[in-house]
């Protein structure tokens, strides 16, 4: 820790407090993350150890972030990131005007290339949100905090926790309580994100877990056997019934918005997960041309915010 000089503290989430500080001896400003063991014999949580095990095993890629140093501190241990200036949650809050098509599109290409990659080498971040997507001085995101991180297995016969993902960013079978679920939770994320984008608000903000069933269902269309097999053997599923109603264009819920785009938010918000447009599939879908995107991605950010 002597190796660095705290300027002060950028962030406070579920596992760490965030510090920004400068490298003594080189001079480079980079992020310090703390993660606090609450006791001492409560040894590593699993959760950090996760996330450095996601972060040191797969190789780099300019839409992750990259971990730079780990080392112990006091009870717990600090992780070293490189600086970012922002996050993708206070881009939207500070931007005076909606952001332009052309920054939607940049932002969206960014997040997807990130997170094909992360799934090709079988991660599922399991909380993606604004706030976890870096934005560099430069304009570039980065996919940050792999506290809920896992590796996946191919056979998906693994149970896992489904108390993952903040709230507004979670998918519909986490919300039933599925124990068995695939990287589709972090495709569901991916649209709720995009939506936040068109409309500088979040997509669904349920003020609790069953208000957030509401949300989407409100908006979705209760689910049918026909748009969800898989729902009647999720665990919670006789547990909450909902009145019937039928789903709202989504044209409606992000006015303004280009055909191709609300198309394509379409492709992330099914109720099945297997049905979701993978973030490998993207590139190929229309209106997005990889080109156009990279193009118009909009550099200026850095000054917009400081
Ligand atoms: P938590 O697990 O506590 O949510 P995060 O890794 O998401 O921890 O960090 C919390 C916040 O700190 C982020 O939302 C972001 O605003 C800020 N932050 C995290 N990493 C960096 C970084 N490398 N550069 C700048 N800010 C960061
Ligand atoms: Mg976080």
């Amino acid at each position: 820790m002597e190796q660095y000089s705290i300027l002060g503290r950028i962030g406070e989430g579920a596992h760490g407090i965030v510090f920004k500080a400068k490298h003594i001896e080189t001079g480079e400003t980079v992020a310090l993350k703390k993660v606090a063991l609450r006791k001492l014999e409560d040894g590593i949580p699993n959760q950090a150890l996760r996330e450095i095990k996601a972060l040191q095993e797969i190789e780099d890629n300019q839409h992750v972030v990259k971990l730079k140093d780990v080392f112990p501190h006091g009870t717990g241990f600090v992780l070293v990131f490189d600086f970012m200036l922002s996050d993708l949650s206070e881009v939207i809050r500070n931007s005076e005007h909606p952001l332009t098509p052309a920054q939607v599109k940049g932002y969206m290409m960014m997040l997807l290339k990130g997170v094909a990659f992360l799934h090709h080498n079988n991660i599922m971040h399991r909380d993606l949100k604004p706030a976890n997507l870096l934005i560099s001085s430069s304009g570039h995101l980065k996919i940050a905090d792999f506290g809920l991180a896992r590796l996946f297995s191919e056979q998906g016969e693994r149970l896992y926790s489904h108390q993952v993902a903040t709230r507004w960013y979670r998918a519909p079978e986490l919300l039933y309580g599925a124990r068995k679920y695939d990287e589709g939770v972090d495709l569901w994320a991916v649209g709720c994100i995009f939506g936040e984008l068109l409309n500088s608000s979040p997509l669904f903000p349920g003020e609790n877990d069953i208000e957030q069933l509401c949300c989407v269902l409100r908006v979705l269309g209760t689910p049918t056997q026909d748009s969800w097999p898989e729902m009647v053997d999720l665990p919670d599923y006789n547990k909450i019934t909902f009145k019937e109603n039928p789903a709202i264009p989504l044209e409606e819920i992000v006015p303004d918005t280009s055909p191709q785009a609300v198309d394509l938010l379409y492709k992330f918000l099914v109720y099945p997960s297997k049905q979701r447009c993978s973030a490998q599939q993207w590139d190929s879908l229309r209106g997005i041309t990889k080109r156009k995107c990279e193009e118009h991605v909009d550099f200026r950010l850095g000054r917009v915010l400081s």
